[in-house]
Order: C-alpha cells, then structure tokens, then sequence
C-alpha cells in the first residue's frame, strides 16, 4: 500500500471512532426521545458498518448482518444476510405485516436483522467502551448469546411511522415490542391475533 493508502487507511479509522461515538451518544438518548433518535440512529448505524475496515462490499447486508449506509432494506430481499438468516416463521410475519403497511402507505423497511455473534460482539464491545461496564451497556446491546438478532428471532423495523404501525398492528401477525425503550425492535411473541405481553423496560430487562 502507498503512502495516500495509507493516509485513507487512518482517516477512514477515524471516522469510525468519531462515528461510533454518536452512535452511542444517540443510544443513550434513546430511552429519552425514541422516535428521532432510532432514526438517526439507525442511519448512523449504518454508517460505521460501511466504514468498519474489513466491510463486505454487499449491496445491502454484510455476511455478518450489517446493513450498510444508504441501504433501504426491504423485508423481502432474499440476498440479505441480515433478511435471509432471519427465522422463517418471523420473516413470514414481518413480510405479511409489511405488505399490510405498505396498503395503508407505510413504507417498511429492516434497520437491523440477523447478525452474526461476531457483529453482535463488536456491538456491545463499543457499547461497552462507552458507557464503562457491562452492566450499563447491557440495557442498549445484548450479548452474542443472549441477543435474539443472534438467534434470527428478532427485527428492527423502520422507519418511525412503520415502528408506531407495527407497535399498533403487530399483534395481528404475533409480532410484539420487547422493550419499552426501543420502539423498532419486534420478535414473534404471541401467536397471530393474540395479545403481546407487557414490553420489559430495556435489554436488560
Ligand atoms: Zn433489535
């Protein structure tokens, strides 16, 4: 590598760390303003897994699960890791809830899927890093054994106005809210038309 390499090389490490660090500030405020702050959240997400060096060029999901920047990730991409290891009874639900949403002139799209134990790692190592103990970062980030991204039994959903639908409709398809403090994330906890238990109050919960 010449020397404008690796020049590109340092800078690009730089904005992942600048970068990384909005994205756990903008966590943190989650809890207080949900709706703007997974928004941006998600994007800024987005962000540093198209800067993290060593990203998949994939036009919309890594191989671990990481949605690049810029990406609208359909419910029905079928080359997206992070849409295609999902759980097939929970992608089955998420794709007849977004084709319900989109009738009623919601667009609904995947911030966040599957991922792998690696990429959920990486996650809470920053989430860590951040808030200095594990104890705190665990109400924003699961562990690779407990995250049900992991598992493919979990969804983040976007945008705000799909979030709120899905948070209204879910029930229909068994989809449920987990947490109270993240209105984008749902997992099949209840069968179709029955009734979602009571969110917990966050990861940690
Ligand atoms: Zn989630």
């Amino acid at each position: 590598m010449g020397v404008a390499g690796r020049m590109a090389g340092g800078r690009r490490r730089v904005a992942v760390g600048v970068v990384a660090t909005v994205v756990l500030g903008l966590a943190a405020a989650c809890a207080g303003n949900p709706p703007a702050a997974q928004k941006a959240l998600s994007t800024l997400e987005a962000t540093v897994a198209s800067l993290s060096p060593g990203g998949s060029p994939s036009p919309s999901s890594t191989e671990d699960g990481q949605v690049p920047d810029g990406v609208t990730l359909s419910p029905f991409d079928t080359k997206a890791a992070a849409v295609r290891n999902l759980d097939p009874a929970l992608l089955a639900a998420l794709r007849k809830a977004a084709g319900d949403a989109k009738a009623q002139g919601i667009e609904m799209s995947v911030t966040s899927g599957w991922r792998s134990k690696a990429y959920q790692q990486r996650l809470l190592d920053k989430a860590v890093a951040k808030y200095g103990s594990l104890e705190q970062a665990r109400r924003f980030v699961n562990t690779p054994e407990k995250s049900a991204h992991v598992s493919g039994k979990a969804v983040d959903v976007g945008a705000t106005a799909a979030d709120y639908w899905m948070i209204q409709h879910g029930a229909k398809y068994g989809l449920c809210q987990v947490y109270a403090n993240e209105i984008w994330h749902f997992e099949l906890l209840t069968t179709p038309g029955g009734t979602c238990p009571a969110p917990l109050a966050d990861a940690a919960g």
